[in-house]
């Protein structure tokens, strides 16, 4: 167990003592090592691929997509995930993934614009409370974090658990405000896998998000297309190679080989045959609210269906988007933090409504 004591700072422990929580505790700050992550899995690496259809890498088969493959063939997966059911969009969907939120109402994060209007805009601002992420409770839990994007507004998310606007930290050992160890913004996609790479084998964080945004690009660009040698499918096989390098790290540093799992997801897809994602059910604009979740680890059995997993608690939609009142709820993008944190043996995010359960199971 861990210790519950933080640095020597009067003004919090008077804090403490009020509410009797230095009970027992001894006088010194602990000075061992933190130990390893609870759960089976040291090290969850969260993927969201910006914009991918899910029909995409099963289009380009094996031979043109072997990383999604080996992620699909040796781990659980499903091609038909939703966003949220209202709003399929970047920004909106990453807030999503990393606070297990919904985007509207009361228990939503509150984050409706795609778009960052720069300091001092937070996510406490937009919504006007402090909204946690997986990050908060990674690091709250004296682990380590990263977090590399590949479009400059994620700067928006990242700010909002900065030194500054992060909260204070509750959690056992004080470990700061700062959520975020390590933050990489690049607009290269190519260039944010290598520095993440570079990182992680360094860093070794327990927990890093990695935001990958060529296909969503190229299908503003050029259309999402499944036709065969289209822009929009050279635009995954690309996310395919980078894939290959953060496996390939993975599988060959021994600290990271057998205690890594792998969560891939997307913040939307897009309507074929256009150059826009946009998510109206009455009129049959559906498909940028499909998308695909993958969980890629130790103990996850392979090839396994999500929904055969999860009999009691997920229900496969069909063609249908459910809203979040629906009984048993589809896998969804916003599943990806609360199991990060269960992979880790770490509570869900607090306040979070996706999966707060921790009940997505990804083992048998
Ligand atoms: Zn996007």
């Amino acid at each position: 167990m861990r210790h519950g004591l933080p640095p020597a700072r009067p003004g919090l422990a008077v804090t403490l003592v009020t509410l009797g929580l230095l009970a027992g505790a001894c006088t010194t700050p602990p000075t061992l090592p933190t130990p390893p992550p609870p759960g089976p899995v040291q090290h969850v690496i969260h993927i969201s691929v910006d914009g991918l259809h899910s029909d995409a890498v099963p289009t380009l088969g094996r031979a043109d997509a072997p990383n999604f493959f080996r992620l699909r063939e040796q781990g659980a997966f499903t091609d038909n995930a939703r966003t949220d059911p209202k709003l399929a969009n970047t920004l909106p969907d990453h807030a999503s993934e990393l606070t297990s939120r919904g985007v509207f109402g009361d228990a939503g994060h509150g984050l409706i614009i795609n778009d960052d209007l720069g300091p001092p805009a937070t996510l406490r601002l937009i919504k006007g409370s402090y909204v946690p992420g997986v990050f908060d409770v990674v690091h709250d839990a004296g682990f380590s974090t990263g977090f590399f994007a590949s479009k400059t507004k994620f700067a928006l998310l990242e700010r909002s658990w900065n030194p500054v606007h992060g909260a204070r930290d509750r959690t056992g050992v004080n470990n700061g405000r700062d959520k975020v160890d390590v933050t990489v913004i690049d607009g290269n996609m190519a260039a944010v896998v290598a520095a993440f790479v570079t990182e992680m084998a360094r860093s070794r964080f327990t927990y890093a998000f990695v935001h990958l945004r060529e296909p969503d690009s190229t299908g503003h660009r050029a259309d999402w297309s499944l036709a065969n040698g289209s822009d929009y499918l050279q635009s995954v096989i690309a996310v395919d190679g980078l894939l290959g390098d953060i496996l390939d790290l993975v599988e060959t540093d021994p600290a990271l080989a057998g205690r890594t799992a792998v969560i891939l997801t997307s913040d939307h897809s897009g309507e074929l045959g256009t150059n826009f994602h946009l998510l109206l059910p009455d009129v049959d604009f559906i498909e940028s609210g499909i998308i695909s979740f993958y969980v890629w680890g130790p103990g996850i059995p392979a090839g396994a269906d999500l929904y055969a997993l999860n009999p009691s608690t997920r229900s496969d939609p069909g063609r249908s988007i459910p809203g979040y009142n629906a009984p048993l709820q589809p896998v969804r993008n916003g599943d990806a933090a609360n199991v990060a944190l269960d992979l880790l043996g770490l509570p869900a995010v607090p306040g979070s409504t996706i999966n707060a359960a921790q009940d997505l199971a990804t083992s048998n």
